[in-house]
């Protein structure tokens, strides 16, 4: 999942510098358990939809009090400065809608990860169970026949049949799918997100996603 968090700094909407800065100005060195250090914030666009995972609670909270964001769910844990008490914001929505381009590959990306547990692990022409050390990616379409690199297009296969099939499509290869490459469906990329979260997070950003029902991606 890390590998396709868009990252603050590379989507260029955060100026983290700045946000530090401003912040540590502020706040008072005040011992933080390190449960609480850990606490990642989700960052919906103005649109809601999906942005990015904060890492540092510094981060999200530097979000929320320059006006970039607005803290929609938070922890409960608190952090001090001399004069206020700030809650960790675990979801924050931007109250200008960012371009980013790579918010759009999020979902997109046919990772072994996404293809096989969208398939429930199972070769998809002959059922054989995989691991993640067994299985390997078969695009339906062939990327040498100018099959497209996405989740629609790719599906996990043994090795086995991806050696069988080799640079054919299914029909040249006389050979079946039991199901067709899909991308992911809202709930699937809900849990996808979800798994990769501590329970704590996990628990905090459902109850809010379901709540103001969001659509991720
Ligand atoms: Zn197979």
């Amino acid at each position: 999942m890390a590998e396709h968090s868009v990252g603050n700094e590379q989507a260029g909407w955060f100026d983290s510098t700045h946000g530090h800065n401003f912040l540590h100005h502020r706040l008072t060195p005040h011992p933080i358990p390190k449960e609480n250090l850990m606490s990642r914030c989700l960052v919906l666009n103005a649109s809601y939809e999906y942005l990015s995972i904060s890492e540092r609670w510094i981060d999200a909270l530097s979000l929320v009090l320059s006006k970039k964001a607005t803290s929609i769910e938070e922890y409960p844990e608190v952090v001090r400065s001399q004069r206020d008490e700030f809650r960790l914001p675990a979801v924050v929505v931007m109250n200008r809608y960012v371009k980013t381009r790579r918010k759009v590959r999020l979902w997109i990306v046919p990772t072994r990860k996404l293809v096989f547990s969208r398939d429930g692990f199972r070769c998809q022409y002959c059922g054989t169970g995989v691991s993640m050390k067994t299985g390997t990616r078969d695009h339906v379409q062939p990327l040498s026949r100018g099959g497209p690199d996405v989740l629609a297009n790719v599906v996990t296969a043994c090795r086995d049949c991806n050696g069988r099939k080799d640079d054919r499509t299914p029909d040249e290869a006389g050979m079946k799918l039991l199901s067709q490459p899909r991308s992911l469906t809202e709930s699937e990329k809900i849990q996808c997100l979800l798994k990769t979260c501590r329970t704590k997070e996990r628990d905090t950003w459902l109850e809010c996603l379901t709540r103001i029902g969001v659509r991720l991606g």
